[in-house]
């Protein structure tokens, strides 16, 4: 019956689905909500070179201030918003620009650093990202183009790999930089891999949080460090959350790193404090000189 009755029909006759739909739309509800009442924040993760201490960028990271239920992560809520492209287009828009806005008043302070925002796959594939971002970059004439890079899910890239050459290709002419994120879990191929206008791979903090334990995954860390320097490539490890990975990074030759271990995301004016503390933390500064 519910196949004769079609795909439309078929909620009708079950309750639960019903009630999952139903939910589906209230929580897109309330997030299209959250966004006009301007309840999304951003916060920062360092990004470091163990190789000198160097605070060198910043990743920004979405959470949503729920007045209800306070800070929710990103896991909770950027599924729903990627089943509405107008909204998932209208948060990247607004990441971007508190991300670039941001990053100008860091600058004028004379905190020299680059900025990482998360680009989503439809995001990047819709028609007029180039452009639009072309035209919010203009609304930021004292940054340097290449300070801002924009990570991509390595997976995203490769599901549609010949559009995602041409759009990034774009986007490069603008001269803004690229980064694979979540590197080594999507098994790109070589070929597409030297195509792509990437400079950095980010390697996958699955990989990097058991390769003190698991000989694969130290094997497969290792792997994407001489893949990088093979197509001269930056590599940074994400999910560094102890001085021994950053040690063990470091003997395999990837210098940059960003983790709990370094620092948790964070507020903006929170990272002065941060920076002050790190540059005080001993062990990780050593790290630089040995
Ligand atoms: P991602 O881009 O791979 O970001 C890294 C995630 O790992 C972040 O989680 C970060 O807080 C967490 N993390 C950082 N260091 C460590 C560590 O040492 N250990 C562990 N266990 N985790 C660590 P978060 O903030 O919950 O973000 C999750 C994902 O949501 C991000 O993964 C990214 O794919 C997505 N995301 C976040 N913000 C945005 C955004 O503005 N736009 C889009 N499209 N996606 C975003
Ligand atoms: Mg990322
Ligand atoms: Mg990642
Ligand atoms: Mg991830």
């Amino acid at each position: 019956l519910a196949k004769e009755a079609g795909k439309n029909c078929y909620h009708l006759f079950d309750p639960e689905s019903d009630r999952k739909a139903q939910g589906h739309r209230q929580q897109l509800e309330r997030l299209r909500l959250a966004l006009q009442r301007g309840e999304f924040v951003l916060h920062y993760q360092p990004k470091v070179d163990l190789g000198d201490g160097r605070l060198f960028g910043v990743e920004a990271l979405i959470r949503w201030q729920d007045p209800q239920r306070g800070l929710i992560a990103p896991g909770e809520f950027l599924p729903y918003i990627g089943s509405v492209g107008s909204l998932e287009r209208a948060l990247g828009e607004w990441v971007l620009d508190t991300a670039l806005a941001q990053l100008e008043q860091w600058l004028n302070s004379g905190l020299q650093i680059d900025m990482s925002v998360n680009i989503s796959a439809h995001q990047l594939m819709h028609d007029d990202f180039a452009d639009s971002l072309d035209r919010l970059l203009c609304r930021y004439p004292a940054i340097p183009r290449a300070r801002l890079e924009l990570e991509i899910l390595e997976t995203a890239a490769i599901a549609d790999m010949p559009r995602a050459i041409v759009v990034m290709q774009r986007c490069a002419r603008l001269g803004v930089r690229f980064a694979l994120d979540d590197f080594g879990t999507g098994y790109s191929s070589l070929t597409y891999l030297r195509k792509l206008p990437v400079d950095t791979l980010k390697i996958d903090q699955s990989f990097v949080r058991d390769m003190l334990v698991d000989p694969d995954d130290r094997a497969i860390v290792d792997g994407v460090i001489r893949l990088a320097a093979a197509f001269n490539r930056h590599v940074i490890a994400e999910g560094v959350e102890t001085l021994e990975h950053g040690q063990a990074l470091q003997r395999l030759g990837c210098r940059l790193a960003q983790g709990y271990g370094i620092g948790r995301p964070m507020p903006a004016e929170q990272l002065p404090a941060w920076l002050h503390d790190w540059q005080q933390r001993a062990a990780w500064q050593r790290l630089a000189v040995s």
